[in-house]
Formats: structure tokens, C-alpha cells, sequence
């Protein structure tokens, strides 16, 4: 028989970012985990919160702020506050780069109230500070008991790495192309640092890797090569990946081809937001790929054809369009009241020729009518025709009936 296509999980241990009684596994076989960052300023510590919430609420498991001086780092602790006054429990992630050694011993109170840090480790320090830096911030974690990433990225690399890397190329006989020493420097950057961060008595299950680059090819053969040396989580991201729909389709064909085989235990979608854009795009779309491919449900899904000459009207875009929001905002309440109504399937199709059809697949479709078709739309429920809508009110009367289902 054909089978569809399976993963084999790359066999990570996990590691648990907690914040009170929230607890996110990543790795260890837990589901992937989706996560974003905010883009204020940090130290406006209300409009912080404020994105965080947003953020939170669409569905971010994580969210990674940045701490880059003695203000932001000040503020953490009052967003963590406007956060839990918001009943807003979600972990969070302080992203350090040159001075986190510094802010995180000088603001205790700061260092306390995130649940995991980001160590960058080609922006740690130079020279014989570097080892230091990067102890004084593994001490901290050791401390409080903290998880940390270590995220290496390509624009940020430990450059006296890479020059130990390139001289070792120049010995080989055959020396490797560029492209292969910067995937190697890549991957022993993370590695060589997580080791450093075990000897500093950093426990292994309280780290996570990712070696972030902008290709994809790129990231695919990073990945593969950070997987095959380690049994770290890693997190999984294409960086700097783009605006609009190119940020959107270079993420999802680099993460796509990783999560297949089985690599990733969290992902964040790297989008640069469009002028006046919204922020939880990036969670939403880290959302939808992790569902289009069967790994994990957060809303039901809606199965909308793309429409043809066949429909002059756009009454099917547009109710597949409200049908699609409705569901997404009932979200947070449905998920309460009717625990598995994320994995339910919706269609909305545009005439008779796959309209019946995808309907009878899924558990609620409608097959609007088409050019020449009679004025109806028969809908189907389980497989099954069960009711014709008429008139005007289709799609308020399709939604009633969305609704009945789920309560049902
Ligand atoms: Fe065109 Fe009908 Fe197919 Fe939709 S279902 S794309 S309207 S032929």
C-alpha cells in the first residue's frame, strides 16, 4: 500500500521553559512548539506587555523580547507584572547579545523573571573576555535555574571560530569548498558552546540549539548536520526570511523540508512586518504550517477551492473568508468548551465539479452554486447532504450551522 508521509522525530531530550504553573516541553518527543518575538522597544515596558498579550493570544507558546541595555532590562519585571495582572502566563525568552553578562548580574530582578535566555555566542565578547562573558551568563542560568538557547547566526559568527575553522580547512589535501567550512563553523559554534555550557555545569536538559542562516538550502544542510551531531532540542528558524509572501513561502519550504524528518522542536517565522502590519502574522503562519503538514491542531481548517470561470460572483471567496475568521476567533473559547473542535475540517467551494465532493470530506461543506447552476447551496454534514441554503443570508446561516455542529 502507498502510506502517507511519516517523520521520525530527531531523538532530542527535552527541555521544560516554565513560568508558574505553565510548563513547555521542547524536544523529548513533545509537539513543536511555536514561538515569536516582539519588535518595541523594551523598555516601554505597557506597549511590551501590550504585543506580548497579542501575541500570546494568537497563539505564541513563547515570546522572546530583547534585552539590550540597562532600561530594558529595568523593565522586564514590570512587563512580567502588567503580563500576569493580564492573566497572561506565557514564558519569556531574553534575547542577550555583547552586554548580557552585565545586565544579567546587575538586574537580578530582571533575570529572575525570564524563563529562558538566548545566548548569541558570536556576540559574547573577543578574546580572553569572550570565556569569561559567556561563564558570567551561564552562572546566571545555573543559578535561577534557567533554560538557555544558544543561537548562533550566520551574520553574527564567532569570528575567531571561523578563522580556527578555515585554518584547519587550509591543512586538509583537499580542501573544503566555502560553503561546507561555513556550515562546519555553524554547527561547531552551538556544539563546541553547548559542551562549554555543560562544564560550567549548565545541565544538558536545559539547553537548546539553533544555527540560524537566510537560505534555504542553507538551513536544510545546517540542520541536518546539527541534528546528526547532537541530541540538544533545536529550534528552528529561517532568519531574516522576508516580507510578505517570499518571508512567508522561504520559511515554509526550509522548515517544511526539516519538520519531515523530524528535525525542529520549535519553530519561530522570522517575518518582517509590512508597514503598520500585524505582529501575530508570524505565529499564525508558524501555526498553519505546522497543521497543513498533520503535526499539531490549533483551528479547524478550512478547505476553500481557488474558484474559476465557473463562479463569476465572489460569494464563496468572501464566505470562506468570514467562515475562516469566525472560526479563528471562537478559537480561545471553543477550545475550552469542545476540546478537539481544532482538528475539525470546514469546506467552502466555489460550484458543483469538486464542490460535493471535498464537502462530503470534510465534516461540514458547502457547495455554492456556480455559473448556469440552480441558485442553491446544498450543505453536507459528516458526509452526508442534510440541508440546502438559499437568498441572501447564506453565509450567516452557514455560520449558525458551523455552530450547531461544534456544539453538537
Ligand atoms: Fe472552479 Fe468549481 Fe473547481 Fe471551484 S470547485 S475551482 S469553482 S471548478
Amino acid at each position: 500500500p502507498i502510506a502517507s508521509g511519516s517523520s521520525v522525530r530527531h531523538a532530542s531530550r527535552g527541555a521544560v521553559i516554565s513560568y508558574g504553573e505553565r510548563r513547555i516541553m521542547i524536544g523529548g518527543g513533545a509537539p513543536v512548539v511555536v514561538q515569536s518575538m516582539t519588535n518595541t522597544d523594551t523598555a516601554d515596558a505597557i506597549g511590551t506587555a501590550i504585543q506580548i498579550k497579542d501575541l500570546a493570544r494568537a497563539g505564541s507558546e513563547l515570546v522572546r523580547i530583547t534585552v539590550n541595555n540597562p532600561e530594558a532590562a529595568a523593565a522586564v519585571p514590570a512587563i512580567r507584572e502588567q503580563l500576569d495582572k493580564m492573566g497572561i502566563d506565557v514564558p519569556l525568552v531574553g534575547d542577550f547579545h555583547y552586554n548580557g553578562h552585565t545586565l544579567l548580574n546587575d538586574y537580578p530582578d530582571c533575570a529572575k523573571a525570564l524563563s529562558k535566555y538566548r545566548i548569541n555566542p558570536g556576540n559574547v565578547g573577543q578574546g580572553a573576555k569572550r570565556d569569561t562573558q559567556f561563564a558570567q551568563m551561564i552562572e546566571v542560568a545555573c543559578k535561577y535555574d534557567k533554560p538557555v538557547r544558544i543561537g548562533v547566526n550566520w551574520g553574527s559568527l564567532d569570528q575567531a571560530l571561523l578563522a580556527r575553522i578555515m585554518d584547519e580547512n587550509a591543512q586538509r589535501s583537499q580542501p573544503w569548498p566555502a560553503q561546507a567550512v561555513m556550515y562546519e563553523a555553524l554547527v561547531t559554534s552551538a556544539v563546541e558552546n553547548a559542551r562549554k555550557a555543560e562544564e560550567l555545569g549548565l545541565a544538558a536538559d536545559r539547553i537548546i540549539l539553533s544555527c540560524k542562516v537566510s537560505g534555504v538550502q542553507d538551513l536544510i544542510a545546517v540542520y541536518r548536520e546539527l541534528a546528526r551531531r547532537c541530541d540538544y532540542p533545536l529550534h528552528l528558524g529561517l532568519t531574516e526570511a522576508g516580507m510578505g509572501s517570499k518571508g512567508i513561502v522561504a520559511s515554509t519550504a526550509a522548515l517544511s523540508v526539516l519538520l519531515q524528518e523530524g528535525i525542529g522542536d520549535t519553530i519561530r517565522i522570522s517575518l518582517t512586518p509590512e508597514p503598520g502590519g500585524d505582529r501575530t502574522k508570524e505565529v499564525v503562519v508558524g501555526q498553519e504550517i505546522l497543521q497543513t503538514m498533520g503535526l499539531r491542531k490549533f483551528a479547524p481548517m478550512v478547505i476553500a477551492c481557488p474558484g474559476c470561470g465557473r463562479t463569476t460572483s465572489t460569494v464563496f471567496q468572501d464566505l470562506a473568508d468570514k467562515i475562516q475568521t469566525y472560526l479563528r476567533d471562537q478559537m480561545p473559547v471553543w477550545k475550552k468548551e469542545y476540546p478537539g473542535v481544532e482538528g475539525m475540517n470546514v469546506a467552502v467551494m466555489g460550484c458543483i465539479v469538486n464542490g460535493p465532493g471535498e464537502s462530503k470530506h470534510a465534516n461540514i461543506g458547502i457547495s455554492l452554486p456556480g455559473t448556469g447552476e440552480s441558485p442553491a447551496a446544498p450543505v453536507f454534514i459528516d458526509g452526508e447532504k442534510k440541508l440546502t441554503l438559499r437568498g441572501e443570508r447564506i453565509a450567516e446561516e452557514f455560520q449558525a450551522v458551523v455552530l450547531e455542529y461544534v456544539k453538537s
